[in-house]
């Protein structure tokens, strides 16, 4: 199951196709299952193991419940564990404390079979848990002594924060603009190959992975299968893209953005919470948080934020594909839409920084230049290292109304329906760039809770990863 809140499922998708081909009997619950669902499933199909995936940050301490409660109810059977924002440090460190039986990451669906294999295998099933048990052990203790990274206060890290320069550059549009019904074909030419390759478990960069040694040959053959069927769905008009943007008058306040309705900027629209990064940085560095890269009050300045989607009516054909069991084409759907989606937030920044905001009129770029970012501005997603924040989705989806003009919606979890979305800020400042807030001390946990509005507890559980 992909657990309640996520809905990403092509990783868990795969481990589902990939243990029915080896004779296991797969139980796949679908996607934003709650944990009584999963473990009633079990109880009823006498499962001989449950696995659990998801992709955005909060399926982490989804999962760590979801192990307390199989602990809490009796269960003996190994769990697994999967998604792109899994580990092998959080299985040991958050998850296998919860629960008395094996718990066990697995790095990528090709695995799956080996480690069930071994989990269920009357001779080697004891060997390999007393294995896995005594390496998240190792983990533990390593972790147990890890100094950790060294925290300044968060006074320390405002003062060290980064000057803003410049003489910002007004859009030629403000407001919300909504885009819908993309043509595919455009979007089709911004796509990014590369990842298209990782959903696949194909290790290696495009193009050259197509004549990788190894995975040469299975990597021809998912991108022809995945080129002609890109080539039909836009043809057939298998699903469809939307988007919607916004750039409105903003300024910075400390580490706060507030976005007002018009120039006056006598009324704010919204106040948007940002992260500082905490962490020790090398002398001269500055302690970066997204808000440096708005100009504080009494500079006029902007900023964006955008929301888009490709996978809009793709249940259909989904719902086709597997009423044939063609798994193999209706994963090739999903990861092309997401292909698509991604695309389309390429294509639109682009169209956002030569026309709507016009900072960059003159940018001539190819594909492969925008994939390397050779842009001026960020378009930085909450729930990536800048913003880990999730929560922050839900001002960008509520300033574009973004269910109404793009037919997106976000979770209990804050993850995107339809899957294959993106969203995030504008920053069109010419020093912004991507960073990682790693981890934050108590002092800003407090001071970020009291501006969102929230308890401490509850910040605390949004913010897992960075404490
Ligand atoms: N060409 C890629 C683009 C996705 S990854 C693809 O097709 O999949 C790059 C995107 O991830 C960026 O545009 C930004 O939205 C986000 N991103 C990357 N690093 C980030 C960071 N440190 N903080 C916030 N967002 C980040």
């Amino acid at each position: 199951a992909t657990v309640k809140g996520d809905v990403h499922d092509i990783g868990k998708n795969i481990v589902g196709v990939v243990l029915g081909c080896n004779g296991y009997d797969v139980v796949d619950l679908g996607v934003m299952v709650p944990c009584d669902k999963i473990l009633h499933a079990a109880r009823e199909h006498g499962a001989q193991a449950i696995g659990l995936s998801g992709l955005i940050t909060p399926s982490l301490e989804e999962m760590s419940h979801v192990a307390a409660e199989m602990q809490r109810q009796g269960f003996d059977v190994p769990l697994l564990i999967g998604g792109a924002t899994t580990s092998r440090a959080h299985t040991a460190i958050k998850i296998a404390p919860n629960y008395q039986s094996p718990v066990v990451y697995v790095p990528d669906a090709s695995r799956a079979v080996g480690v069930v294999t071994k989990l269920l295998s009357i001779d080697h099933a004891e060997g390999f848990k007393a294995e896995v048990a005594a390496d998240y052990e190792k983990v533990r203790a390593q972790h147990a002594n890890k100094k950790g990274v060294t925290l300044v206060s968060l006074d320390a890290a405002r003062a060290n924060a980064l000057p803003f320069s410049g003489t910002p550059v007004a859009p030629k549009k403000t407001g919300v603009t909504v885009l819908k019904d993309i043509d595919l074909a455009t979007l089709a030419e911004y796509i990014d190959w590369g990842p298209f390759f990782q959903t696949w478990d194909l290790a290696g960069a495009y193009p050259k992975i197509l004549d990788d040694k190894t995975v040469g040959e299975a990597a021809r053959n998912v991108f022809k299968d995945g080129q002609a069927m890109l080539k039909q769905l836009i043809a057939e008009k298998w699903i469809s893209a939307n988007a919607v943007f916004g750039l409105w008058p903003a300024n910075s306040i400390g580490d706060d953005v507030e976005l007002y309705t018009d120039e006056s900027r006598s009324t704010v629209l919204a106040t948007t919470h940002h992260l500082r990064q905490q962490h020790e940085r090398p002398s001269g560095k500055p302690h970066y948080c997204l808000a440096d890269f708005v100009a504080p009050k009494g500079t006029p300045d902007w900023t964006g934020a955008f929301a888009v989607t490709a996978g809009l009516c793709i249940e259909k054909k989904l719902a086709e594909f597997e009423a044939t069991h063609d798994d193999y084409r209706a994963i090739m759907l999903k990861s092309l839409a997401d292909r698509l989606a991604e695309a389309c937030a390429e294509w639109l920044h682009e169209r956002v920084r030569k026309e709507y905001w016009g900072y960059a009129a003159d940018e001539t770029l190819t594909n492969e230049q925008l994939i390397r970012e050779e842009y001026q501005g960020i378009r930085p997603a909450p729930g990536y290292p800048a913003c880990p924040d999730h929560t922050e989705k839900g001002t960008i989806f509520t300033l574009l109304d973004a269910p109404a003009n793009a037919g997106m919606a976000l979770t209990e979890a804050y993850a995107m329906t339809p899957a294959a979305a993106v969203s995030g800020w504008y920053f069109a400042h010419p020093e912004a760039q991507y960073f990682a807030v790693q981890k934050i001390a108590r002092d800003q946990l407090e001071d970020w809770a009291m501006r969102k509005g929230m308890s401490v507890d509850e910040a605390a559980r949004w913010l897992a990863p960075i404490l």
